[in-house]
């Protein structure tokens, strides 16, 4: 199959949506990172995703819409949910909720709850209105290895497996969303850590007169595979450390630094996520900086972890760091 990269004009944008509507899947940007789309009500197109990404049938699928009235179509919302959606919709916050008959049961690997979400990226929204269809879209890369923040990424893991891309260039927020489990209203649990902190959550519901207590994911509470140890893989051996040495490492060790330290200035094994110190900055670079020491031939990596300063996203960014760092298990 050869893949077509689409530029995104008015034409190809509306060329996609009718792909879409007939099955076919397009890799289309979001803010967060590319996404393998297909009609989520379509359960062979979605079948398509699972086969192109060679990911296990008992990972589910989170699905995007454009707002929250077509998200109440596919889900059963309770008030926290919709203040929730009404807060940080559109963007880089999935709610999983009990699911309707309507959603497929290839799209929750068969669970009862469906992750909703409506992304902010200007050409998934314009995919979504012209599209007609909500569309289930995990990350466009291979099961298992670093998500891709560009068409190039996307291309070099599922070019020839997939017939679209649309190029929107790179991502704005670079990590994968929060995903907080809603099905207890009461008691938020936060699957996945992303761009919005559990004190984001907090505070939208406190403006809208609501509470919840929000929690974090028990370690043993394995959902799905999105949750595994190991997931966002480099093929190269990955360690992640506190601190990395400051002096010049061995040739054969790439070393990936929050920011490069000067005494590294010239070292050409060397990698860093921010210039600025940002940590808006480090998410968005994350996964190009990780695909980039990977094909570079190290032996091996190493990486540093985000500085505690670097707040919810570095919280986010560590979590994807321990999991490329996690026990190899499983398909890669
Ligand atoms: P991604 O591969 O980034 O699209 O992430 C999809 C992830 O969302 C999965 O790996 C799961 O961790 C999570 N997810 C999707 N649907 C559900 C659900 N119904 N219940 C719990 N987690 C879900
Ligand atoms: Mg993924």
């Amino acid at each position: 199959m050869k893949t077509r990269v689409h530029s995104p004009t008015p034409v190809a944008l509306r060329r996609l949506a009718a792909a879409l509507r007939r099955g076919e899947l397009v890799a289309i940007p979001t803010e967060t990172v590319y996404g393998l789309a297909a009609n989520a009500l379509d359960a062979r197109a979605c079948r398509r995703i699972f086969t192109a990404k060679r990911r296990p049938a008992n990972d589910p699928l989170i699905v995007h819409v454009t707002d929250l009235r077509a998200a109440e179509q596919l889900a059963k919302f309770n008030d926290v949910a919709r203040a929730l959606a009404r807060a940080f919709w559109p963007g880089p916050l999935t709610l999983v909720l009990p699911k309707r008959a309507c959603v497929p049961a290839i799209v929750t690997s068969g669970q009862n709850t469906v992750a909703v979400r409506a992304p902010a990226h200007p050409l998934a929204r314009k995919i979504l209105q012209l599209a007609r269809v909500p569309l289930a879209a995990p990350s466009a890369n291979p099961f298992g290895y670093v998500s891709p923040t560009t068409a190039a990424h996307v291309l070099d893991g599922l070019g020839g497996r997939i017939p679209h891309v649309l190029d929107g260039g790179a991502c704005a927020v670079g990590v994968e969303s929060t995903i907080v489990d809603m099905s207890d209203p009461a008691r938020l649990v936060v699957l996945r850590p992303g761009a919005i902190s559990a004190g984001d959550l907090h505070g939208a519901l406190a403006r809208a007169r609501l509470g919840a207590r929000i929690g974090k994911k028990a370690r043993e509470q394995t959902l799905a595979p999105g949750l595994l140890d190991q997931h966002y893989s480099p093929h190269t051996p990955f360690t992640l450390v506190a601190r990395a040495p400051r002096e010049t490492t061995d040739a054969d060790t790439g070393v990936i630094f929050w920011e490069r330290p000067r005494s590294l200035a010239a070292a050409p094994s060397v990698f860093a996520l921010t210039r600025s110190g940002d940590a808006d900055d480090a998410a968005r670079s994350l996964y190009a900086v990780l695909r980039a020491a990977d094909a570079a031939g190290f032996a091996r990596l190493v990486c540093e972890k985000a500085p505690a300063r670097a707040g919810a996203l570095g919280e986010a960014i560590n979590d994807r760091l321990r999991r490329a760092a996690g026990k190899r298990r499983g398909a890669h």
